[in-house]
């Protein structure tokens, strides 16, 4: 079935109009052209909504920082607007604070916003920097992830929307959790310099 396997989306929906227009050309004796026009129709349809539901950093949550995508860009360099507005994933084991222990806060590296405290980082050996608690509640939010075939918490900076990375439920006590953030998204701020 060249549609199906074309379509970007793969739902139930596509599937019953593949089937239904397969049924009619096979039992109907609909023309073999009302059905390629019709199928072809349903497939720009199909792909249309596939654009709408590309995952940005974006969702119905109002933010305080509010840009459009092109002041991103320009405030942005190239990799933290692919992580941080386009939900990318930076490769495990390369981020910047992926070792590193110093003490001091961990700020949004779009809008500075204050996200986690250093004293709650810990190796997780993820590959990611782990951070068992975040600096208050009202400082990410939190929305359900089903990209990739899981379904995961996705964590973003609650002043600009920014893409942060995943929390799970495997962390450390007193939480148990493990916030799972992008180095590219996060800048660090040394103790001495937040005491001035
Ligand atoms: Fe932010």
């Amino acid at each position: 079935m060249f549609f199906l396997a074309h379509c970007p989306i793969k739902s139930i929906e596509y599937q019953q109009f593949c089937f239904y227009f397969v049924y009619q050309y096979k039992y109907m004796h609909m023309k073999i052209t009302d059905l390629i026009v019709l199928m072809a129709i349903v497939s720009v349809s199909c792909s249309s909504s596939g654009q709408e539901e590309d995952k940005t950093a974006k969702n119905n949550t109002m933010y305080k920082v509010e840009k459009s995508e092109n002041d991103w860009k320009n405030e942005l360099n190239p990799d933290e607007y692919k992580i941080l507005r386009q939900c990318g994933t930076e490769a495990p084991g390369t981020g910047k604070y992926y070792n590193f222990f110093e003490k001091g806060t961990y700020l949004c590296a779009a809008c500075g916003f204050e996200l986690f405290d250093s004293k709650t980082k810990y190796s997780s050996g993820s590959g990611w920097p782990s951070f068992y608690d975040i600096i208050s509640d009202s400082n990410v939010v939190l929305i359900e992830d089903t990209s990739l075939g899981m379904v995961r918490t996705e964590v973003r900076c609650a002043n600009c929307g920014g893409h942060l990375g995943h929390v799970f439920p495997d962390g450390p006590k007193p939480t148990n959790l493990r916030y799972c953030i992008n180095s590219i998204a996060l800048k660090f701020e040394v103790e001495e310099n937040k005491k001035q």
